[in-house]
């Protein structure tokens, strides 16, 4: 087997590359530069790491932030390999002896701060056989991103110090100028660009045209019900609406953390600690949260508020699922956020560009087709998908024949002289006797009270859909007052006819998905049993996670709880097969899972498939790195592999086959089903294809 592909398997206990992975380490390991772009959650570290593990020598990893360089050392020592960072947080003492393990060849991957490693670089030219350079986040290289590091402008010097060691850049920052830069400014030579789809398939995208707070509340419950003892994010636009988004839950049994900038930092480093410790669920937060967050299972993003620009937007859903398991992304738009922003945009410095950026975001809340169309499209990526996995494609929208609700908010807005926003035009419609109406005499007029059938809510919705079909306009330099464009005109006047969509319901998709779910609030007694194991799992995590004071997703990450609860390993050689469980996790904690699996499910242990009886060197694949995989399970990995081998040809039984037809229908996979069945995988294909089954 492929050098690389062995390591994935058995370090990090993934079954396959992600694309592009695999090129990219077969470049830098031939000795070459390259620049990956690649979106948050793709990937990126098995693309440095695995090289780091195959190459002679330290792999120096360059990373901004401390926090983030600690979850990586984290996830790197959960799975055995031999990672350090060195930083100003630590000891001088503790650095000393990283640099003593680095010389000596025993540390595999060492972080560093870029700042750092200047003060290094002579150190690391006379004493450390250097393997390569990876350059994380290294957008911040460049003046024209959001994130620039000066520090990071000396990394350009590091080709002269090293000409003949490879340099890896990584960045989930994909525009034109930033690529640029970083090319430039590292002096990479002849790189390689590999350039990654930006599409996150499992990021489910919904947005939410809420217009009473009330609403917006349910739907948070709902979410926060749906994903009970999960982790969550709720953006929200000021940092007093993280404390009443907070106070709000609060009010319903949530216990929320509260986080932005204006908290002092002590305060904010517990309550991230907090969350990546899974001690709070839910955060109620300002865009100053996730930066230096690299939590793996947040379930779901929510964002109370309009963002100011897809940047943002994609950058902030994209701190979801990025284990690659669902997560669940709500926009709530309204058109008071579009007014606050548009005013914060003329404030700005970049007034013109900070429109054009708001309008994008507008147009992704109002699409009609495939949201996720908009994003890619709006990240340089052509594509006509109707992804399947966003409201729009969900629910397409049906139109209608709106010229009469259409011509009565017109009418009522031109009677009141366009001098309205959109709350009185609302209330004229509704004939609401409001103070605003009362003092601008407002309830005299001829429309006062022509659109009551239809409620409030609708009338949002509706004013935000002429909004964007051109009917409308908002005036804001007049205190964000309506105006009716010339289209409109055309509209009012009887001349052209207007189209509008229908509005979803939110209680009828609501309904509709208790319906599909089976109650999100089920309660622990009418749990199955394969959800009450998943919950033991999640347990057993955390128990874990407190021994070793680590957070649980570095204990385990969500797929391989998933992975457990499905397959029910009842013994470690089946553990080891399941995702995300390479040989060091098998070895630390296996036992205690498959313990607790075995003791679910009332049945003995089985016996381990094979017992190694002598200590055969194993062949090719003595990994420096993987020092504390013992090479006795290795040997007794590859000799079940031959014995599954050899079964391939024995007779297949009606038993075998009633197992491996009832097994398939549970959702088996053709790997699974060669492990459970001691066959390899060919052999499981052809005889599922022989019974008509694929
Ligand atoms: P990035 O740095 O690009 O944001 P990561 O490197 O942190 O992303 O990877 C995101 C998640 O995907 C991690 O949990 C990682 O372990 C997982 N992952 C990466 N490559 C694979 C793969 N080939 N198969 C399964 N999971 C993977
Ligand atoms: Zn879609």
């Amino acid at each position: 087997m492929d050098k690389a592909q062995q390591i994935l398997n058995s370090v990090y206990g993934y079954d396959s590359f992600r694309p592009l992975q695999k090129d990219i380490i077969d470049y830098v390991v031939s000795g070459h530069d390259a620049l990956v772009l690649m979106p948050t959650g793709g990937g990126k570290s098995v693309c440095y790491q695995i090289p780091a593990l195959m190459l002679e020598g330290v792999a120096i990893v360059v990373s901004p932030l401390i926090s983030l360089m600690k979850d990586q050392v984290d996830a790197l020592q959960a799975n055995g390999i031999a990672a350090e960072a060195m930083n100003s947080n630590n000891d001088e003492y503790i650095n000393g002896a990283i640099r003593e393990r680095c010389q000596r060849g025993e540390i595999k991957i060492l972080y560093i701060s870029p700042e750092r490693l200047m003060g290094e670089l002579p150190w690391l030219r006379q004493f450390v056989h250097v393997s390569m350079f990876a350059i994380d986040e290294a957008h911040c290289v460049s003046q024209w991103g959001h994130d620039f590091r000066p520090e990071y402008t000396q990394l350009g010097t590091l080709k002269d110090s090293f000409p003949h060691v490879p340099i890896l850049a990584l960045t989930a920052t994909a525009d034109k100028i930033t690529k640029a830069d970083i090319l430039g400014q590292l002096r990479l030579s002849e790189p390689r660009v590999f350039i990654s789809s930006f599409d996150r398939p499992n990021l489910s995208l919904d947005v939410r045209k809420a217009y009473r707070k009330r609403e917006r509340i349910r739907t948070i419950l709902e979410v926060i019900a749906r994903h009970k003892n999960e982790s969550g994010i709720i953006y929200c636009l000021s940092r007093k609406g993280t404390e009443e988004m907070a106070a709000e839950l609060t009010k319903y049994g949530i216990s929320a953390g509260v986080y932005h900038a204006g908290l002092p930092a002590q305060e904010r480093i517990q309550i991230q600690d907090d969350f990546i410790n899974d001690r709070i669920n839910v955060i109620c937060a300002t865009i100053a949260f996730g930066m230096g967050i690299d939590k793996s299972n947040i379930r779901y993003v929510i964002h109370n508020n309009l963002p100011k620009s897809i940047e943002s937007f994609y950058q902030e859903i994209g701190r979801g699922g990025r284990d690659g398991l669902p997560a669940e992304t709500i926009l709530f738009y309204n058109l008071q956020d579009l007014i606050t922003l548009r005013k914060f945009a003329e404030e700005s410095g970049q007034r013109d560009i900070n429109i054009e950026k708001l309008k994008r975001m507008q147009e992704y809340a109002e699409s009609q087709v495939c949201r996720r169309r908009i994003l890619l499209n709006y990240f340089g990526e052509t594509t006509d998908c109707s992804c399947g996995n966003c409201d729009v494609c969900k629910n397409p929208p049906q139109h209608f024949d709106g010229t009469i609700i259409v011509q009565k908010a017109l009418s009522a807005i031109k009677r009141a002289d366009e001098q309205v926003g959109f709350t009185l035009v609302t209330d004229i419609l509704k004939g609401t006797m409001s103070p605003a109406v009362a003092a601008k005499g407002l309830h005299t007029l001829k429309t006062f009270g022509a659109g009551r059938d239809i409620t409030a809510g609708d009338w949002h919705a509706y004013l935000l859909q002429m909004l964007q079909r051109g009917y409308i306009e908002i005036a804001y330099n007049e205190d964000s007052h309506l105006k009716v464009t010339s289209l409109g005109e055309d509209v009012l006047y009887g001349r052209k006819q207007a189209e509008l969509s229908v509005i979803v319901r939110e209680d009828l998709r609501v309904t509709k998905r208790k319906r599909q779910e089976q109650l999100p609030h089920s309660p622990s007694e009418i749990q199955t049993p394969d959800q009450q194991l998943s919950e033991k799992l999640r347990e057993l995590r955390l128990t874990i996670a407190h021994e070793i004071k680590k957070p649980a997703y570095i204990v385990l990450s969500d797929r391989a709880l998933q992975s457990l609860a499905m397959m029910k390993p009842t013994n470690l050689f089946l553990l080891g097969h399941c995702f995300g469980i390479g040989e060091h996790k098998k070895e630390q904690f296996g036992e205690r899972f498959v313990e607790l699996i075995c003791h679910h499910l009332g049945v003995e242990r089985s016996p381990e498939p094979f017992e190694p009886t002598e200590n055969l060197p194993f062949p090719d694949a003595v990994e420096p790195a993987i020092e504390n995989a013992s090479s006795n399970k290795e040997l007794s990995y590859m000799n079940q592999q031959k014995r599954i081998n050899a079964n391939a040809y024995s007779p297949w039984t009606d038993e075998d086959e009633n197992t491996l037809r009832s097994l398939y229908r549970q959702g088996k996979t053709v790997k699974e089903l060669a492990i459970i069945l001691q066959r390899n995988e060919g052999s499981i294909r052809s005889r599922l294809r022989k019974i008509g089954l694929i």
